[in-house]
């Protein structure tokens, strides 16, 4: 079903609206605090978006302890549908500081590039965003300058809001039961640790990040090597035919490693060895590096390439013992995503009748939804419409809030009739 312009107009002004309210809340969260959540401060917005969804009209709202807020919409007349959930995160990026942010728009923008009034020096251009090219007409809203925004992922709360509200106001929208998740600590890789599996539904949908568009449903798989190397130790002066330079013979191995198949090389499907650390002396070297590949086959001819290096380098050297430990951190969140076509689809669907093109791009890296996805919760990212996130140039044009509620509706509206 197409939307209305009043109702579009509608999801508009309620995602800026609370957009604005939300990125006004300080909160950062911080890994080094060791508690759930890592910082009280995550309340503070748990609690308004806990008194927003009552006056929307939710139920079974709860804010529990470790701040995860659990809300229900239960189906709109006559429709039995399975259940979806909507989840995104309320904390920011301990990268920048997330106090006292102050929202500037630029409206009617004109392509040239982004000041900012708190700091003259901060400039963001077409290099930093080739997306602004697009947004001319458009409102674009950043940070002053001293602040990241809070796009990631204040927007993606604001536009799963809106459309709860749309849902409450016309009645025509269809959709089958909601439930709704806000996480903390999705920022230091926490945001799953204490969620409540039994209060989110199968079928889940994180809206975080990324340009307008922007569907995720494969992650890396990654792996953790770490390499230890078993010198002898001889005084210098004495050491001929005799000592094995643990340290030296360390830096040779990973000399050897491909410069090509480093992160500082790679992008998009590409995977890589990166080290991560390294340290030695005569006797003993140790080295860590991650591995990391979308396919779990690349990966194990990577573990195999440094299980033959091993072989030869201890040929090499008489004596030398290298020993090799391979922990498997985390899997593509594709082996459970490929079992539910029909979620990927409904979300490609929901894309396309926002008027958006899917472009569905592989995550280099984890993400929350990753994870529920490995707990048999299979959940795709689709776009929050914030970019250049975890930094002062952070920015979202308005028209993305929009288009992402558009998404929610239709998404919805697609599932009720699946
Ligand atoms: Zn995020």
């Amino acid at each position: 079903m197409a939307l209305s312009e009043e109702i579009k107009s509608f999801l508009q002004e309620e995602a800026l609206q609370r957009f604005l309210r939300y990125v006004k809340v300080h909160t950062t969260s911080d890994e080094t605090t060791g508690t759930h959540p890592s910082t009280e401060r995550q309340f503070d917005l748990a609690r308004v978006l806990e008194k927003e969804l009552q006056e929307l009209g939710l139920q079974n709202i709860e804010l529990d302890e470790h701040c995860y807020l659990y809300a229900t919409l239960p189906p709109s007349d006559g429709v039995n549908a399975t259940p979806i959930g909507l989840l995104a995160h309320m904390d920011t990026s301990p990268a920048v500081s997330g106090e006292n942010v102050k929202p500037f728009f630029r409206e009617n923008y004109d392509g040239t590039p982004l000041k900012f009034p708190d700091d003259p020096e901060l400039e963001v251009n077409l290099n930093d965003a080739p997306q602004l090219k697009d947004c001319i007409g458009d409102t674009i809203i950043t940070a002053s300058g001293k602040t990241l925004l809070g796009a990631d992922d204040k927007a993606g709360i604001a536009e799963i809001m809106a459309a709860l509200a749309a849902f409450g106001k016309y009645k025509e929208l269809k959709h089958g039961e909601l439930r709704i998740c806000f996480t903390p600590d999705e920022e230091i890789g926490m945001g799953t640790d204490k969620i409540t599996l039994e209060k989110i539904p199968e079928y889940c949908y994180t809206l975080d990040g990324g340009e307008p568009g922007e569907l995720e449903a494969e992650c890396f798989d990654a792996w953790g090597a770490e390499i230890k190397f078993k010198g002898i130790s001889v005084h210098p002066g004495f050491a001929k035919n005799k000592m094995i330079n643990a340290a030296s013979v360390a830096a040779r191995f990973l000399a050897l490693l491909q410069d090509y198949e480093t992160p500082e090389h790679t992008e998009e499907r590409e995977g890589f060895f990166h080290l991560t650390n390294m340290s030695g002396t005569e006797e003993e070297a140790q080295a860590k590096l991650i591995i990391r590949d979308f396919d779990v086959r690349v990966n194990e001819t990577r573990m195999e390439h440094l299980r033959k290096m091993k072989e030869l380098f201890e040929y090499r050297y008489p004596g030398l013992k290298i020993n090799l430990d391979f922990k498997h951190q985390y899997e593509n969140m594709w082996v459970v995503m490929e079992k539910h076509p029909n979620s990927i689809e409904l979300a490609e669907k929901a894309l396309t009748l926002a008027g958006l093109e899917a472009d569905k791009k592989p995550i280099r890296g984890g993400t929350d939804g990753a994870r529920l996805s490995l707990m048999n919760h299979p959940t795709p990212n689709i776009f929050a419409g914030g970019l250049l996130f975890h930094s002062r140039k952070e920015w979202i044009a308005k028209s993305s809030l929009r288009k992402a509620a558009e998404v929610v509706v239709h998404l919805a509206a697609l599932w009720a009739e699946a």
